[in-house]
């Protein structure tokens, strides 16, 4: 999964980055309100922290041109306390979710987990396909009830095909959701990845559909056309 963090107070943006790093994001962040437009608008993030107060464009007139635009992707904006009238602009321009100043890292990490549950469909913090469970809440992967140790990367990579189960996702939208901006993208690493969780998954865990992509689904499920 792949984030972007809009804040200009440095210090605080430096913090949210390795925190959704340590948990297993890929991050991009800006610092004023175009570039966040902009990135927003041209990378495919599977959700957005986005503070309001920015130079440039406020967060508010961010959101509410993404959401003209089309851009579906969730948003948790981050508001000074107290402002209620914040919330309710940023909740009409489209937000999902926010998160008043100053907040504990696990809340934003747990709202951010839900936001980007509920986007891919799913109610619970676990998600299970067959024998595997993915649980989104420790990053802990189990295959019939033993415990699967996966490389952060290899995580991410299944955690993505888990929150889209049933779904073939191209190499391309893995490698746009896997990494940030400034990572050097092989496609070849996919299938790297994709070997290794077969090794640790069994080799049945996660199909590969010729010229499409990959796909993680039930097993029994109808094949993805
Ligand atoms: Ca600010």
């Amino acid at each position: 999964m792949r984030i972007l963090v809009v804040e200009d107070d440095r210090d605080l943006q430096r913090l949210l980055v390795k925190a959704l790093a340590d948990a297993g994001y890929a991050v991009d962040s800006a610092a004023d309100g175009e570039e966040a437009h902009f990135l927003g608008d041209t990378e495919p993030y599977d959700a957005v922290v986005l503070d309001l107060g920015l130079p440039k464009m406020d967060g508010v007139t961010v959101l509410e041109k993404w959401r003209k635009a089309g851009r579906t992707m969730p948003v948790l904006i981050l508001t000074a306390r107290d402002r209620w009238s914040d919330k309710v602009a940023g909740f009409d321009a489209g937000a999902d979710d926010y998160l008043a100043k100053p907040f504990h890292t696990e809340e934003l990490l747990a709202r951010l987990r839900a936001v980007l549950r509920r986007s891919a469909g799913h109610a619970s913090a676990e998600i299970e396909i067959g024998k595997l469970r993915v649980d989104t809440r420790t990053s802990r992967v189990s295959y019939d009830g033993t415990v699967i140790k996966l490389t952060s990367l290899e995580y991410r990579l299944l955690s993505y095909l888990a929150h889209h189960k049933g779904r073939v996702v191209s190499r391309s939208e893995l490698i746009e959701h896997l990494y940030d901006q400034d990572f050097d993208r092989d496609s070849n690493t996919i299938e790297v990845f994709v070997g290794r969780l077969r090794k640790k998954l069994g080799s049945d865990t996660i199909q590969t559909i010729r010229g499409l992509g990959y796909c993680l689904d039930d097993p029994g499920a109808p094949q993805p056309q």
